[in-house]
């Protein structure tokens, strides 16, 4: 037997041009810093360095919840998207924690019963 359930429709994302929402608090890319990482390994020693010195940075001057080092803030996208690590890659646009996150920075706000039904799939 059918119910009465209300379906939620919630905001249609087409693609990641221009949100960006789940970069901007992660600090630095989220690599696993390790020769087992073939993605980590495969980056020039410059990148990894860079990545390391953004890590120990100290809180003070770049706050865990800050955006990703790799992060471009005018065009809102990865500065390196093609080296992206698996994680990034795996992230799927459109799932409850891509409408958390884009709520939570203001990319599209969730009604009530959207907010809701996104945490019920989280
Ligand atoms: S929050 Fe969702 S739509 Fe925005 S960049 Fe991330 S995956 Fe793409
Ligand atoms: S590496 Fe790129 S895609 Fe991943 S969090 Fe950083 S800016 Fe976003």
């Amino acid at each position: 037997m059918r119910n009465n359930k209300t379906v939620v429709r919630l905001p249609v994302i087409d693609n990641c041009d221009g949100c960006g929402a789940c970069c901007m608090e992660m600090r630095t890319p989220p690599f696993y810093p390790s020769p087992e990482d073939a993605r980590w390994a495969a980056l020039p020693a410059e990148m990894q360095q860079a990545i390391c010195h953004h890590a120990l940075s100290p809180l003070s001057e770049v706050p865990d919840a800050s955006p990703c080092l790799w992060f471009d803030d005018e065009r809102n996208q990865c500065r390196h998207y093609d080296l992206r690590p698996d994680i990034c890659r795996e992230f799927e646009r459109g799932s409850a924690s891509c409408h958390m996150w884009r709520h939570n920075t203001f990319v599209s706000l969730l009604t009530p019963e959207q907010w809701c039904a996104v945490q019920r799939d989280l």
